[in-house]
């Protein structure tokens, strides 16, 4: 057989000769932007062009502080296309990790839309290699800013415009492509470095039938931002497959998005729990005959949401686990066939799940104390480890890497899993956020599941408090539905006989929000610290 490199230009080769004609629409201020692969793919050469005008060096880190929009998908395939490393940074990391994950990548350029210009500006003093700021124009007004003295501010339409298309060509399929660090809910973030091989490994596994299955004819709406885990592989998978793509830009609250989800006729829409749960009852009225699969992963997905999407727009939840580590997706939790003619209950029972691995990935759980692999019964419970060409066998330049892999080269999630018989992997929790009361675990993952199926329940997030008998008790943290009622004595009793009578929260609390992370999830963190000294009523027995 032929030895080709498995390398990212020849995703933008088909774009042009095979899906010319297919669009990228961005929404903005000023409404809906299309583009053609075509224009895209001409685009994106023009812009690699123009990296080497900036003076780039040739495996440079080029960063991105951007929504999703058609510009970042030119960036996505430029940067790499071209030997250079797309840094996609999170615009929503705390001030102090923006600096530190520039300056530790070593960001040559940053790339920034216009509507965030204003967030990056006091940071660019702190950066010590960013030598060009170039701004996406998006609608946003244009205004001084602190931070910006003497900065000459580039222009990317006028960077484009003086450019011709560059040739691609990139040879070694194991040089790095792209660069994305993790969300450092403890310490600094850390960073992982893709390859081209394992982006096109990805992109390839995102297409799979029994993953999302991304196809030409898809309509995506990436809602998962491209800072977040290269988008979930989605917009490599769409200029690959030639699908339509729909960019949700700066305007990500759940009215527009379910706008985007009618108006563009939407088949593919991924998300975070927390973007689905306020797009439910937008999504109320609206034709959505169209979509076909919403991908949905990041923390774990409720029974009751998919349910609820089940009933409303006739279509559960499509879970799916994976980590910034892992390209991101690993396991799928579509309904094999041999149990597909299951009740109504158990096929949510197995959509609950985070799923099977997919064809590539290897996973397996491992005794906490002794590192022994433990069986797939679906009741040894131990820490998920996983292995493949797409997971990640260290963190970039990271004193920290070892911890963090097994001497046989796994990766340690972290997460704290079971494993059916038939390969269901379920998380019962993150290793940091299991409720250790007297020895024993409570896994926060199911009691939350349990607690969010209350009707009245708009969210909730368990954690472990101090308690002076049994070390540490849950706490439930819950938020109450708009116009609902609820006493902490009625959770209490609907969760009586839905979970082990030791479960059962020692108190609950009600709160108007549950803290999320940068990427949307709940951040067990803070509520931890919010609630450190909170004594339980049952702590003098
Ligand atoms: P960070 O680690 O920075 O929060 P990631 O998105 O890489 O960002 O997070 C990966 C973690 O998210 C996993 O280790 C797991 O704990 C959690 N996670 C991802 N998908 C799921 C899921 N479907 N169910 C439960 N937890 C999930």
């Amino acid at each position: 057989m032929q030895d080709r490199p498995l390398t990212l230009d020849g995703f933008v080769e088909r774009a042009e000769r095979l899906s010319p004609r297919k669009e990228i629409v961005t929404a903005t201020v000023g409404g809906v932007e299309r583009v053609t692969h075509g224009e895209w793919a001409d685009r994106t050469r023009r812009l690699a062009a123009a990296l080497d005008t900036l003076g780039v060096s040739a495996d440079g880190r080029v960063a991105t502080f951007a929504w999703n929009t058609a510009r970042h998908l030119e960036l996505y395939f430029a940067a790499p296309c071209s030997g250079r490393v797309l840094h996609t940074l999170n615009i929503r990391l705390f001030p102090e990790q923006v600096t530190y994950i520039v300056n530790h990548a070593q960001d040559e350029v940053i790339f920034v839309d216009r509507s965030l210009l204003g967030l990056l500006a006091p940071l660019v003093p702190t950066f010590t290699t960013v030598r060009h700021l170039v701004v996406m124009e998006d609608g946003a007004p244009v205004t001084d800013l602190d931070g910006l003295d003497g900065v000459e501010l580039l222009d990317h339409e006028a960077l484009l415009a003086a450019e011709q298309p560059a040739e691609f060509r990139i040879d070694d399929e194991l040089r790095a492509a792209s660069m994305c660090y993790t969300s450092g809910t403890t310490g600094n973030p850390k960073g992982v470095v893709y390859t081209h091989r394992s982006t096109y490994l990805h992109t390839m596994a995102a297409m799979f039938t029994d993953s999302v299955g991304v196809s030409e004819s898809d309509t995506i709406l990436p809602v998962v931002p491209m800072f977040h885990a290269n988008a979930w592989g989605l917009a490599h998978a769409g200029v690959a497959a030639g699908s339509t793509l729909v960019m949700p830009g700066p305007n990500m609250v759940p009215a527009a998005l379910a706008g985007l989800i009618e108006s563009e006729r939407v088949t593919l829409a991924a998300g975070v729990p927390t973007i689905w749960m306020g797009v439910l009852p937008e999504l109320a009225g609206r034709d959505t005959s169209a979509l076909r699969v919403i991908p949905c992963g990041g923390s774990a997905v409720p029974k009751a949401l998919s349910e609820a999407y089940r009933a409303q727009v006739g279509l559960p939840i499509l879970q799916a686990w994976g980590m910034t580590e892992t390209s991101p997706v690993a396991s799928v939790a579509n309904v094999v066939s041999w149990l597909a003619d299951g009740s109504d209950e158990e096929l949510a029972d197995l959509r609950a799940t985070q799923g099977r691995p997919l064809v590539g990935v290897q996973l397996r759980i491992a005794d906490q104390a002794t590192g022994e692999e433990l069986p797939w019964d679906g009741t040894s419970r131990g820490e998920l480890q996983a292995a493949g060409p797409w997971i990640t066998a260290s963190y970039h330049d990271d004193p920290r890497s070892p911890e963090s892999f097994t001497d046989d080269g796994w990766l340690r999630t972290g997460d704290v899993a079971v494993i059916t018989p038939d390969g269901y992997v379920r998380i019962v929790d993150r290793t940091k956020d299991v409720v250790k009361s007297g020895g024993e675990w409570i896994s926060s993952v199911e009691l939350e599941n349990e607690i969010m199926a209350h009707p009245a329940v708009a969210e909730a997030a368990v954690i472990g408090v101090p308690h002076p008998k049994w070390s540490e008790r849950p706490l439930a943290c819950v938020v109450v539905a708009p116009d609902a009622e609820l006493t902490a004595d009625e959770l209490i009793e609907f969760l009586d006989g839905r979970v082990a009578k030791w479960w059962l929260p020692d108190d609950v609390v009600f709160i108007d929000e549950v803290p999320k992370t940068s990427v949307g999830k709940f951040s067990k963190k803070d509520l931890r610290d919010r609630f450190a000294d909170h004594v339980l009523p049952t702590a003098g027995d």
